[in-house]
């Protein structure tokens, strides 16, 4: 039993200095944490590395979630994040333009959406959680014509509908219940209770999504806007001007991926939106 104890805080200790594992599926997240933790228990010890190595398996093979999980995970991971910011009343002027905008789209697929604008007017963020939640801070909106704030919302609808969210969901799950040692999902309560929201938020905005994810969801944003007759440059433009406040919002945590995680590839992005644009024959009118 201590043994087992030794072997999670030396995991949490691992996990939490451990950048590789961002970005991967759950099978290969539990390969990743049992080569780290056995490398580092061997090196800090004289155990012996194949002993070492099955204990790691069997503890890394017990953190497990499942896609249910991972919704039951965003619920409460959403109530947390809706308590620790303030949401616009439903007549505020915001709140309106929010629900105009979006007007049409009330699902994703078989999930109903719930939209909220979150008033902070020094955050330029948003984002969709795994229960439908999609959350849009005032800063955002402060700086985005209809057409752009429409492109963005679905840049981050593309990620829920390419599992790129509940994928980070489950990526930080995984590394923060190891620090709390928690083996099974049903022994959550107790951490929650300790702070476990908080640190999976942290940990979320920690994660920073791919390029090829943000490629994949700027694509999905271009062709809704598409299907929407909404201006094809919208993402384009959305994204020149993300990038011309972000050197300002780079250190910003907002409890979620942040938009401006991949910051020094923007330009990429912009140059791939434009290049499909072209190719679709859609002239951008500057
Ligand atoms: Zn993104």
């Amino acid at each position: 039993m201590k043994k087992t104890l030794f072997f999670l805080l030396l995991m949490a200790a691992v996990l939490s200095s451990c950048d590789t594992i961002n970005n991967l599926a759950g099978s290969e997240i539990a390969n990743v944490i049992t080569e780290n933790v056995t490398e580092q228990i061997t090196m800090r010890t004289n155990a012996d590395p194949d002993a070492v190595a099955a204990a790691a398996s069997s503890l890394a093979s017990a953190l497990t979630i499942s896609n249910n999980e991972i919704i039951a995970l965003c619920e409460e991971h959403m109530m947390e994040m809706d308590t620790t910011n303030i949401i616009l009343p439903d007549d505020d002027p915001y709140t309106k333009r929010l629900g105009r905008v979006m007007a049409r789209f009330k699902n994703l697929g078989s999930m109903r959406l719930n939209y909220a604008v979150y008033d902070d007017e020094s955050t330029v963020n948003a984002f969709a959680s795994g229960d439908g939640s999609v959350r849009v801070y005032s800063g955002l909106m402060d700086l985005m014509d209809d057409d752009e704030l429409f492109a963005v919302i679905g840049h981050e609808l593309g990620h829920l509908n390419n599992h790129d969210v509940r994928d980070a969901y489950r990526t930080a799950y995984l590394v923060v219940a190891a620090r709390y040692g928690i083996a099974s999902f049903g022994e959550r309560a107790n951490a929650i209770s300790m702070g476990f929201l908080g640190d999976l938020s942290d940990e979320l905005a920690n994660n920073a999504y791919s390029r090829h994810q943000e490629n994949k969801a700027d694509e999905a944003a271009y062709r809704f806007c598409i299907a929407n007759n909404v201006d094809p440059y919208a993402m384009y433009h959305a994204l020149e001007k993300l990038d011309s406040v972000s050197d300002n919002q780079a250190g910003k945590k907002s409890g979620f991926a942040n938009m401006f995680s991949s910051h020094p590839d923007t330009m990429k992005r912009i140059k791939h939106i434009k290049e499909m644009a072209e190719k679709d024959g859609h002239i951008l009118d500057e």
